[in-house]
């Protein structure tokens, strides 16, 4: 009987079937920080009530469907008994991660290729990427990359604050005595990396290096790369944020700017970060603490009360402050190169997107600044997987 039937039906059934899975909002934070005792203290068990940032209950009410969660290693000095420490204290995050996903599997589901945060949203559940927040993990031993990636590595930051043995930092460490340049922008040993890295499929993350750095690592990498949490300078003079000069080379790249929801970064106030620096020191003596650790210190009543004194005293900016940046980047090279991340654990939250559980309001300022749904299709996951997908492809052909 079909055979009557003009074929251009068929071709409007399949549009119109189609049309809504294609236009799939997923909502994806590609940076979520975690304490190092993750899972293990019941504060900080996801599954339950707690006063983290992101758990799961947060992360439905605020429909956020999936987040890179953040193996993140503060930087130490660049020796054998230095990369040994990272290493198991990487290790211990990986560990809690995949045991987040395994306890709360009704729930979450672990993430290794971008189908899986597609899948796993079709069948009702969240899902956890995996992030490595600064390469100062791997050490002196690229095998290591391949290690971190039966793990569930899909993305690494290439460092944190402090030059590594991969590459220069946009901010030098005071702490361990660093010059303004270490290497120049990438090293040599960081230029292997960053080809193991493209060979194994795991995007290249350029936030927190030098410019230098980045530019370089652009160039290397014949994957497109990431700035997993940074912001734009024009707007907010930071060395942690993107210049113009990055985000056109970010375009040619096809890669991804993910702007991020820290405060100091959205709008710089020097004088209200200095005051958190300082308050988290007082609060960290307070407890008999060398120095601040936001898992021990920040729900602390004196850390809280604390900073509701600072933010009457330095407004914090807000959502429409933060879509600003997310703005710019359209104008400036277009809407398929930008996203989202909260840096929630790490020191991120803004007015009105303060834990995970108020992600929707973004979902509704981004409709009221004129965004189309396809256009927030793109930038709250579908430029992200695009890169995902681009990196993994790459790596299979090489
Ligand atoms: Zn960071």
């Amino acid at each position: 009987m079909f055979k009557h039937i003009n074929p251009i039906f068929f071709l409007f059934l399949f549009c119109f079937l189609s049309i809504p899975l294609l236009s799939q909002v997923i909502t994806i934070d590609s940076h979520i920080d975690i304490p190092f005792d993750y899972m293990e203290n019941p504060q900080h068990d996801p599954g339950k009530i707690t006063d983290m940032q992101v758990d799961l209950a947060k992360m439905k009410k605020g429909g956020l469907d999936s987040g890179f969660f953040v193996v993140y290693v503060p930087q130490g000095p660049l020796d054998k008994a230095g990369f040994k420490k990272a290493k198991l204290l990487a290790e211990k995050k990986f560990l809690a991660i995949s045991k987040m996903t395994k306890t709360y599997s009704n729930q979450i589901g672990l993430a290794l290729a971008p189908e899986d945060i597609i899948q796993l949203k079709n069948n009702n559940l969240l899902s956890a990427a995996i992030g490595i927040e600064n390469g100062y993990v791997i050490g002196e031993d690229l095998s290591l990359l391949d290690h971190y990636y039966s793990l569930g590595a899909r993305y690494m930051t290439l460092t944190h604050i402090g030059h590594n043995q991969i590459a220069d930092s946009s901010i030098p460490s005071k702490r361990l005595n660093d010059e303004e340049e270490l290497h120049g922008g990438i090293s040599a040993f960081g230029k292997k990396a960053i080809k193991r890295m493209n060979k194994l499929g795991m995007m290249i993350d350029i936030s927190h290096i030098s410019d230098k750095a980045s530019l370089e690592a652009i160039k290397l990498s014949s994957a497109p790369v990431i700035a997993s949490h940074s912001c734009v300078k024009s707007i907010a003079d930071h060395p942690r944020n993107i210049s113009d000069e990055l985000l056109f080379a970010l375009k040619e790249n096809e890669g991804v700017i993910q702007i991020t929801a820290f405060a100091n970064y959205v709008k710089v106030n020097n004088d209200r970060f200095n005051s958190i620096i300082s308050l988290g020191n007082k609060v960290a003596k307070l407890y008999g603490d060398k120095s601040f650790n936001p898992s021990l210190h920040s729900n602390k009543r004196e850390f809280l009360e604390g900073i509701e004194n600072i933010n009457m005293e330095f407004p914090i900016p807000d959502i429409d402050n933060f879509i600003d940046h997310i703005d710019y980047v359209v104008d400036l090279i277009g809407v398929d190169y930008v996203g989202i991340s909260s840096d929630f654990g790490g020191g991120g939250g803004i007015s009105g997107w303060m834990d995970a559980s108020e992600t929707k309001l973004l979902t509704r300022k981004l409709k009221e600044r004129g965004y189309s749904s396809k256009e927030i299709e793109k930038i709250w996951g579908g430029n992200i997987l695009r890169v995902w997908k681009r990196v993994e492809d790459i790596a299979s052909n090489t």
